[in-house]
This record gives C-alpha cells, sequence and structure tokens, in this order.
C-alpha cells in the first residue's frame, strides 16, 4: 500500500488534489479538488445517494442551508457544548486533542465520556510526552469550541451571530415535519443530505484526513421506538458492504463498537467504521443510534410538536433516529490508497495503475486517434456520443503506449483506439485497465457494453 507522501504527491500531480490557496502561499490545511478529484468526489456521492437513498424504498434527500438559526445549535448541544478537549504543552505551547493523545497512547483506551479530570489524570499518571518536543507538562485541559463563527447583516453585534454549520444532521432534524407531511412517508424511512460541514479542528491534518472545510453524507433513519437496534445493525451492515462492494478489502476494515461506558449520554449503540490509513486504523464512517434525543431537543427549543402518528396503531411518538455519517474525503483518501498500485508487468515494465471501481473511475473512457492526423474526426464522433452518457476524456498525443500508461495512472477504465479498421468496420479496439485486454466492439453497441461493466 502507499505511503501517506506517495499518495499526497500522486494526487497532487495528477489532478487530484491541490493545495489550497497555493499561489498565495497556500492556507494551512485546505484542499482544492481538482478535475479528477471533482469528479471522484462526484461519483462518491452518486454512489451513496444510490446506495442510501435510492435503492431504499421511501428514503429521501435533503439539501438545507449551511446557515441556520442560532437556536438550532443551542438545542442541539453544539452551542454549550461541541468542544474538543485541548492541551497545551507548557514548554513549547503547541496544543493537542487530549483524547487523541490517550487514544494514540493506548489504542484500547477510549476516552470518549471521560471528563476533563479524567483526562488529565491519565496524561499525568502516564507520563504522556508533548508529541513535539517531548517534554511532559501540560497546561489543564479546556473545552474548545469548534463553530465557526460569522456575522449575518450589516452590523456585527451579538444579535446577528450565527454559525457555519458543523455537522448536516441538524438540517435533517429540523426538516422531519416538513419531510413527512410533504412525503406522507411512513416509518421507518431515511432522509439522506450531502452537504459541507465546518470544523475549527484543534489538529487538522494527515492530508484530507481532518480538515476544517469537508463534506459529509449524512442519513437520518426515524423508526419506530424499540426497533431500533434492529435497524442499527441493518445500517451498519450497509455502510460495510458499500465500503466492500467498492473494493475495498475486508482485512482494511475494523468495527469498533463503543462499551456502554464509552456512548455519549444520547445513545444507546455506535459504532465506528475504521479503516486502515497509511498511518494506522482510523476512523471512517461512525454509525449512531442516537434514540428521540434530537427530535425532542428540537421539540422542546421550537415548540413545534415533531412527533408522529403511526396509521397503523394510532399511537403517537416521538421517532427514534440511526445516524450513519461519512466523510466524503476521506472516502477519497481510503479509495485512492486502496487502489493506486505500481505493477511489475512480464517485461519487467513498471505501470502505475489505478485499480479503482469503474463505478468511480474518474473517467469511464478515453477515446484515442491511434494517428492524429487520420482518425481525429471519427474519434471525435464516438467522444460526442459516449460523453451523453458517461465522463469521457480525449487524447491525441504521444505513442499509444504512453496514452494506455497515462490512462491507467489514473484509473481510466476503457482506452477505446480509433484506428484505420474503424472506418471499414465500424467498431474500435477497447482495452480493459485492469488486464490490458483487447477486444473489437461495434461503434454502436460501446454504450451498453460499458454500461453493463461499470455498474455499481
Ligand atoms: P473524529 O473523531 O475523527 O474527529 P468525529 O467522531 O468527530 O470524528 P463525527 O462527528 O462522527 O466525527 O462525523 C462523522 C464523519 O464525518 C466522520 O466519521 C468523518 O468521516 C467525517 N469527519 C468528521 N470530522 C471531519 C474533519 N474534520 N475532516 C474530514 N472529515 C471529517
Amino acid at each position: 500500500m502507499p505511503t501517506l507522501d506517495t499518495l499526497t504527491t500522486y494526487a497532487k500531480s495528477t489532478g487530484f488534489i491541490y493545495q489550497g490557496s497555493e499561489i498565495y502561499g497556500g492556507l494551512a490545511n485546505t484542499w482544492d479538488y481538482g478535475p479528477l478529484g471533482s469528479l471522484l468526489k462526484n461519483n462518491i456521492k452518486k454512489a451513496w445517494i444510490q446506495r442510501f437513498q435510492r435503492e431504499f424504498p421511501n428514503n429521501v434527500l435533503l439539501d438545507s442551508g449551511i446557515l441556520l438559526n442560532s437556536n438550532v445549535w443551542k438545542a442541539s448541544g453544539h452551542i454549550g457544548g461541541f468542544s474538543d478537549p485541548l492541551t497545551e504543552c507548557e514548554s513549547c505551547h503547541q496544543r493537542f486533542r487530549a483524547d487523541n493523545m490517550i487514544h494514540e497512547h493506548d489504542s484500547k483506551v477510549n476516552p470518549d465520556g471521560w471528563t476533563f479530570v479524567q483526562m488529565d489524570d491519565y496524561i499525568k499518571t502516564h507520563q504522556l510526552a508533548c508529541p513535539n518536543c517531548q517534554k511532559k507538562a501540560f497546561m489543564p485541559i479546556r473545552a474548545f469550541n469548534m463553530m465557526f463563527q460569522t456575522y449575518q447583516g450589516v452590523v456585527l453585534e451579538k444579535a446577528n451571530q450565527i454559525y457555519l454549520r458543523p455537522e448536516t444532521a441538524q438540517g435533517i432534524f429540523i426538516n422531519f415535519k416538513n419531510i413527512q407531511r410533504t412525503t406522507r412517508n411512513k416509518l421507518p424511512f431515511g432522509v439522506c443530505q450531502v452537504g459541507k460541514a465546518f470544523r475549527n479542528e484543534i489538529t487538522p491534518g494527515n492530508f484530507v484526513f481532518r480538515t476544517r472545510e469537508f463534506e459529509q453524507m449524512e442519513m437520518e433513519f426515524f423508526v419506530k421506538p424499540g426497533t431500533e437496534l434492529e435497524w442499527f445493525d441493518y445500517w451498519k451492515k450497509a455502510c460495510k458492504d458499500f465500503l466492500l462492494d467498492l473494493g475495498v478489502n475486508e482485512t482494511h476494515l475494523k468495527l469498533e463498537d463503543h462499551e456502554k461506558e464509552a456512548l455519549a449520554h444520547y445513545s444507546n449503540a455506535t459504532t465506528d467504521i475504521l479503516y486502515q490509513f497509511p498511518w494506522g486504523f482510523d476512523e471512517l464512517w461512525g454509525i449512531a443510534s442516537r434514540t428521540d434525543f434530537d427530535l425532542n431537543a428540537h421539540q422542546e427549543h421550537s415548540k413545534e410538536n415533531l412527533s408522529y402518528l403511526d396509521p397503523e396503531t394510532n399511537e403517537r411518538y416521538v421517532p427514534y433516529v440511526i445516524e450513519p455519517s461519512v466523510g466524503v474525503e476521506r472516502l477519497v483518501l481510503t479509495f485512492l490508497n486502496e487502489s493506486l498500485v505500481d505493477e511489475t508487468l512480464e517485461s519487467e515494465e513498471i505501470r502505475t495503475v489505478l485499480k479503482i471501481h469503474p463505478a468511480l473511475s474518474p473517467y469511464k473512457v478515453a477515446i484515442l486517434p491511434l494517428i492524429k492526423k487520420l482518425h481525429k474526426d471519427q474519434a471525435f464522433e464516438i467522444y460526442q456520443q459516449l460523453s451523453k452518457s458517461f465522463d469521457v476524456t480525449y487524447d491525441d498525443t504521444q505513442n499509444i503506449g504512453k496514452r494506455y500508461r497515462r490512462q491507467d495512472a489514473i484509473g481510466t477504465y476503457f482506452c477505446i483506439t480509433v484506428d484505420h479498421e474503424t472506418e471499414l468496420d465500424q467498431a474500435v479496439t477497447v482495452r480493459h485497465r485492469d488486464t490490458m485486454q483487447q477486444e473489437r466492439i461495434k461503434i454502436e453497441a460501446l454504450e451498453s457494453y460499458i454500461s453493463k461493466l461499470i455498474q455499481f
């Protein structure tokens, strides 16, 4: 598997991910997604929407605002409580997340749910050293609120203060009533949302793993109280299957169930799916059974009735909810890490190939005229035809072998070569990325041939 350095260099040099604000010297830990990265992100989102929304009857989409009434964050507990435990080295004054330091010291210890005093004690008794200067004295832990603040309107005063959302989930809860009323969906049903979230992280890093601006894909799946643990298991499996079906090796995944004592106060079951990133296993996806905590909190603060009338039993209750939540960028890193290989061919030549699931390939097809002067027009016609259905690229520079290698390296699933026979037999040579095998296919059959082989 590639190192983090290899991945970063690869992503920058191919056009997946660039450093943010690069021509101005950059802005720490910000990243821009280039031509290939944008396509990859879109494909990841499409696959997620397909699995979590489209294929599940009654599941629907939502696109709520990034800016919400501040009372949303009071009700959700983010204004009072959305903070990380911040500790500071007394010598070099670098700041760290105390919970991460503890977990990195002993991966069996999970300090979620500990008090600051418990964390302070642990750091002292286990003599944890500053990751920067190795000294062992830290300031007392304090809470650091991670919400980005800004102001609405022209006057920068407290009354106008608002926040960039730190998660997409609350937009779903506050629309529960709207969605239920307008769709008339019966429980259970899920609401899926993809969108930006912002957290003023203390220690961003590891390339795009932890950033202050990122995209989440979250679903709130509303269920009848008492059935939540069955659904929790169902969605936990669906999340894992999503990764396996998109080519993640099962041995690179670990499901970590939170111990009872480590559960957030509102949750009766939580599992993290960990992936083996280049620096070790780390959280990719969180799945939580959140009871009726969120809807109740919004009901209380907004004074709106957010209960549901069960048409079968005539009971009225506040639904329970299962929440699988994953970051798009962590999936980008996962799929690149999983797919980038250097292969030694029979000729002993090394071929770099991104063996990513074709549904995620930035380009499904590259159209390559064998000789630019002779085959360009026909190649372009095929480009126009296929680009109505797929992301297609076109390349007519350098020899065909070099063009194949370039496409392999960015994960393009098929290379289509237009040659002197094409005009005669109305067919092209289709080369497969992973096997490098070639076959002759009629132009009119290309679309259905490709569709079948890239399906997710
Ligand atoms: P962590 O412990 O890694 O900070 P978290 O437990 O705070 O993550 P959640 O609040 O459960 O994360 O968010 C759900 C998902 O959103 C995470 O599993 C992750 O995939 C993604 N995510 C959260 N924070 C970030 C971030 N700063 N950068 C990129 N992705 C993130």
